[in-house]
């Protein structure tokens, strides 16, 4: 055996000794792999654990999640970010109830076609769930085989992905996909890590080309970073009569069917104060004046670093008769007139649920 060929026996031998004990390990049920996998994308292990019980006890199989009101399953993905991915898993928990008769179908071509899920997840559940010998190449696995192969092109690009791909494929032992995925991808977030990966204790170092030609610091070739772009918002949390204001934001575009409190981007030239009176006017016809400064919230996103400037609002006119007026929407599927205690009930994006953390400790409510 050279040592190239070495290094899928030495990476299973070391995942059998210390692979993590994560809940979904515990089983091979189709339902908690694609949901465990979906929850993982683009988010921390130790994070998603919570999230993941917490999401199985609301919905413990595919007919419960399909049966679900959309707000409950953007509320239960609260936090985690990338809503499409939640909006995705009902939709194919949907799909899967309409034309698979409520069972996981079982064939990679099958499992791709279901909404929200790629190459990368289809060939997790085909091999993790069903035993099938499908590879599953995700950010870790890129990072991996592009050291351990010397992989000297972008491997987030489609010529160095493919190649990936390939060397994967070519690696695969027979009959053993499940383990080898998961080994490789519990490699690359414990070990073989983005940052600082771990090389003097690590047990493939011997089959790692990287290493050996000492240019670890150079592999994974990086594509050229995309540039971040500040936004600059601001949005107000409207009082009348006890009740706050909020807005269930349209079914398509970003942070689509979430709750929020109106606003939007600040125009060059206006000051934040200003642009929230003016979304208010434009989204909900009220005329409203800022009452005071709650807090300026920063939240980044991939591709958009925002901040986001909180005001307090009231309705302007000194109308503080107790009624709550109907807006004319533009913006808003549905609006309602809601208790400080009850913002808990609803799905926000991170950067208003932040707010609505802070509100918690506020005199005024
Ligand atoms: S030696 Fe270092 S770079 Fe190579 S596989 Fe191990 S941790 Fe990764």
């Amino acid at each position: 055996m050279t040592e190239q060929n070495a290094f899928v026996p030495l990476l299973l031998d070391w995942f059998a000794a210390k692979k993590r004990d994560l809940p979904w390990r515990n089983t091979y049920d189709p339902y908690a792999v694609w949901v465990s996998e979906i929850m993982a994308q683009q988010t921390q292990m130790d994070r998603v654990v919570s999230y993941f019980n917490r999401f199985m006890e609301l919905f413990p199989g595919i007919a419960e999640l399909a049966a679900a009101p959309e707000d409950a399953v953007l509320k239960a993905w609260e936090g985690l970010g990338y809503y499409s991915r939640a909006r995705n898993l009902h939709a194919a928990a949907k799909r899967i109830m309409a034309e698979h008769g409520g069972v996981f179908p079982g064939s990679f071509p099958t499992i791709r076609a279901l909404p929200g899920i790629g190459d990368y997840t289809a060939g997790a559940i085909a091999s993790i769930a069903f035993g099938r010998d499908a590879v599953a190449v995700d950010a870790n696995v890129l990072r991996v085989l592009a050291r351990v192969r010397d992989i000297d092109v972008p491997v987030k690009e489609p010529a160095g992905k493919a190649r990936v791909m390939e060397i994967a494929q070519a690696l695969l032992p027979t009959g053993r996909a499940r383990e080898y995925n998961e080994a490789l991808m519990e490699f690359g977030a414990l070990v073989c890590r983005p940052k600082n990966p771990d090389c003097p204790c690590c047990p493939v170092a011997t089959a790692c080309q990287a290493r050996h030609l000492g240019i670890v610091a150079d592999r994974p070739v990086l594509s050229k970073a995309k540039d971040i772009i500040p936004l600059e918002v601001a949005t107000g949390v409207l009082l009348q009569a006890g009740r706050l204001f909020i807005q269930k934001r349209l079914p398509k575009g970003a942070w689509a069917n979430l709750w929020e409190f109106p606003g939007g981007r600040i125009e060059p030239g206006e000051t934040p104060q200003a642009a929230v009176v003016r979304e208010f006017i434009e989204e909900t016809a009220f005329t409203t004046e800022v009452a005071t400064k709650l807090a300026v919230i920063r939240h980044g996103y991939t591709t958009f670093r925002v901040t986001l400037h909180c005001f307090l609002l009231r309705l302007a006119g000194g109308r503080n008769d107790g009624e709550l007026p109907v807006p004319a929407l533009t913006a808003a599927q549905q609006s309602l007139w809601v208790r400080p205690e009850e913002l808990g009930g609803y799905a926000f994006p991170a950067g208003h649920r932040k707010l609505i953390d802070q509100l918690a400790d506020s005199l005024w409510l």
